[in-house]
């Protein structure tokens, strides 16, 4: 088999291809979408976490049982987060078609339009946040805990602060309802850049290839857990289209940050937050 072949990520590309059919069989069998969601997620976590231990990139970033039970409690309450921002974002949408009963722009559609419309709406709210998350000191308060830990892998993807999963997720969710994307394509979109955020994060072997200047790999997402500021960009996760459109796309094939954690620059604005 030819070297570029083997050495791509196939544990993620297969998680992705297998998005697609999960979705249409979930639909035929009638899934509520929060199941779809919920299932999609927790099938994808527990898959790469099995190909973290055959195809590990390094063996010091495997998860540790007290790690693990940590990751297990902020997978739980980020769930309440996540579900506490589905309740209000529910709220918004009856009261907007109250107001504007009529279907919204994006309604009409095809899907080969739709979804991928939705994913780059639904990435650019969370991207502008996170890179304000990093310049701001109110806000890197609240992200610095998903920076906290010098390993990354599938499951500590989910250590974020409650808060930081609110605002992503009423970042990502507010244009598909302004625009009035239509429940399936909502439901697909999300649990591509659902399974997304934890698939680059795993301590998997390999790369996308060229594939990586269309969606986000965890080749690329390593570099923004990087120590050394100049390198610790690409704030997308989903898709690089926004990193690529503003300038913070760090793409070196074959190469890793050889530290990941919080930056010098971030540990002295905390500093002189706390002092
Ligand atoms: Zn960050």
């Amino acid at each position: 088999m030819p070297t570029a072949i083997r050495s791509l990520n196939w544990p993620h590309l297969l998680l992705l291809l297998a998005l697609w059919p999960y979705a249409a069989l979930t639909a035929e069998a009638g899934w509520s979408p929060d199941l779809v969601l919920g299932g999609g997620t927790l099938g994808a976590l527990l898959w790469l976490m099995l190909w973290e231990r055959l195809l590990p990139l390094r063996q010091q970033w495997q998860a540790r049982p007290a790690e693990l039970k940590r990751d297990g409690a902020f997978l739980g309450i980020n769930a309440v987060a996540d579900a506490a921002a589905g309740f209000v974002l529910t709220g918004l949408a009856l009261y907007g078609a109250n107001l504007q009963p009529e279907a919204g722009l994006a309604a009409g559609l095809p899907p080969l339009l739709a979804l991928p419309l939705a994913i780059a709406l639904g990435e650019l709210g969370p991207f502008a946040l996170h890179r304000l998350a990093h310049r701001r000191p109110w806000a890197w308060r609240i992200h610095e805990l998903h920076h906290r830990p010098t390993k990354l892998n599938a499951a500590n993807s989910v250590l974020a602060h409650p808060l930081n999963v609110i605002w992503n997720k009423l970042a990502r969710v507010l244009p598909w309802l302004l625009l009035g994307f239509d429940q399936t394509t909502m439901l697909w979109a999300a649990l591509f850049m659902q399974v997304q955020g934890i698939a680059v994060h795993a301590n998997i072997r390999g790369s996308l290839g060229p594939l990586d200047r269309l969606i986000g790999s965890a080749e690329l997402h390593r570099w923004h857990h990087s120590v050394i500021e100049a390198e610790a960009h690409n704030y997308g996760t989903a898709i690089p289209l926004w990193d690529q459109l503003f300038g913070s796309y760090v793409r070196r094939p074959g190469e890793q940050p050889r530290t990941v954690g919080i930056f010098g620059g971030q540990v002295r604005a905390a500093k002189a937050r706390d002092p």
